[in-house]
């Protein structure tokens, strides 16, 4: 796999069977680009936690914890010993839970990026991205999904989703990332219909307004088939940072490559813009497929228009190898704890589509999949509801049983 672009895109929480839950972030991080530094002060609110347990977060490797406050009492920490987990350096702040007051703890820490020895994610003068790979920010996935409030001091110019003119950072829907990055060299490119604004560092010309081009071409073309979105803001950043990781958020795509920019890529970048469409479905359970899936469909007809057929049955084998050589689990009620459950809710249910699309024609599915969109489906059994009426029971039918499969 890895040859192929590795997306991140949902991570797997266990919302419902947590004793402990972090409902939120408040706080605000400085940046000093020219001293190579970074110091934050946040306030984490828990929605609930069990009172006889240890709150455990992880932080970067070489973070100076200043203080750990609850109701303005200063209170006790233990760390764990730092690892490396994926190239990145990390370490555990435990906290007793019996300390915390009102479900209110503030964490005071700064760091500087010498001590960050992330081999994906470089802390460079001229680019330097924050987020949950690089661990500046306490979590734990376990922990659930959040909303934030972030204040991002800095001369520099920010690029992040939702970015207010006064620098300050909001999540738009519960979350389990806090992206942005710093850059002192970043080159910025808005679309005509100023829906995608696009910051590149080191990229050649070619590149940036194939990705710009590409990126208008599929925004008009989700909206034309499937209708109108209302994120009215898309922020893609382009780099050829040396490195296969490239991630989605909410109104956020970090696109990455080594020097060579693929097909691949492409596609990536059309199934991260077919989100802004398709992410009405509950991350946490199986439904997830409905995010996943239809991001990847609505990609891979973007190729097919771009490539041909041929090439996106090409593209496709290698993927459905992969899946058949794995044994992946049904699509439906996919546990998304397993192993596979990514692989599932993104290519196998993708490959689904196919085969809907296969016997009910392209036609009918751009109006399933725009139907799908304008009365904001969000579960499998309104879809089957939706296909029924549209295409009679018995495909219905058939298809459910596909989705056991
Ligand atoms: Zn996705």
């Amino acid at each position: 796999m890895k040859k192929y672009i590795f997306v991140i895109v949902t991570i797997l929480c266990y919302q419902l069977s947590i004793a402990q839950k972090i409902d939120r972030y408040n706080g605000e991080i400085t940046i000093d680009m020219n001293n190579r530094t970074y110091q934050a002060n946040l306030t984490i609110n828990f929605g609930s936690y069990n009172n006889v347990d240890t709150i455990k977060l992880w932080i970067q490797g070489g973070a100076k914890i200043n203080s750990v406050i609850s109701q303005r009492k200063v209170i006790s920490y233990t760390l764990t010993e730092e690892e490396l987990v994926y190239g990145s350096r990390k370490k555990q702040i435990l906290i007793p839970v019996q300390d915390i007051k009102d479900k209110t703890l503030t964490i005071t820490y700064n760091n500087h990026f010498d001590e960050i020895k992330n081999e994906r994610f470089q802390y460079k003068k001229e680019w330097t991205e924050f987020n949950i790979y690089t661990d500046y920010f306490p979590w734990n996935f376990e922990y659930g999904l959040f909303d934030y409030t972030l204040i991002i001091n800095s001369s520099d110019t920010i690029i992040a989703p939702n970015l207010s003119n006064d620098n300050i950072l909001k999540s738009t829907k519960p979350t389990f990332d806090i992206p942005f990055l710093i850059s002192t060299e970043a080159t910025k490119t808005i679309t005509d219909n100023e829906k995608i604004h696009i910051y590149s560092h080191q990229v050649s010309d070619s590149i940036i307004s194939d990705v710009q081009n590409k990126s208008k071409k599929y925004y008009t073309y989700f909206e034309d088939t499937y209708g109108p979105t209302d994120i009215d803001k898309l922020v893609i950043v382009v780099s050829d940072s040396k490195r296969s990781v490239s991630y989605a958020r909410p109104n956020f795509i970090s696109l990455n490559f080594d020097k060579k920019f693929t097909k691949t890529h492409i596609k990536v970048l059309a199934h991260e813009i077919a989100h802004l469409w398709w992410l009405k479905a509950e991350l946490s359970t199986w439904e997830d497929w409905l995010n996943e899936s239809f991001a990847e469909y609505s990609a891979l007809v973007m190729y097919r228009r771009d490539y041909g057929k041929e090439a996106m049955d090409a593209y496709n084998k290698r993927f459905g190898d992969w899946i058949k050589k794995m044994e992946a689990p049904p699509v439906w009620g996919i546990d998304k704890s397993h192993e596979r459950s990514n692989a599932v809710v993104t290519y196998k249910g993708a490959f689904r589509l196919l085969d809907l699309e296969e016997k009910i024609g392209e036609q009918q599915m751009e109006k399933l999949l725009n139907q799908m969109h304008n009365r904001q489906i969000k579960t499998t059994e309104a879809l089957l509801d939706l296909l029924a009426e549209l295409t009679g029971q018995d495909t219905s039918n058939w298809f459910e049983l596909k989705l056991k499969q």
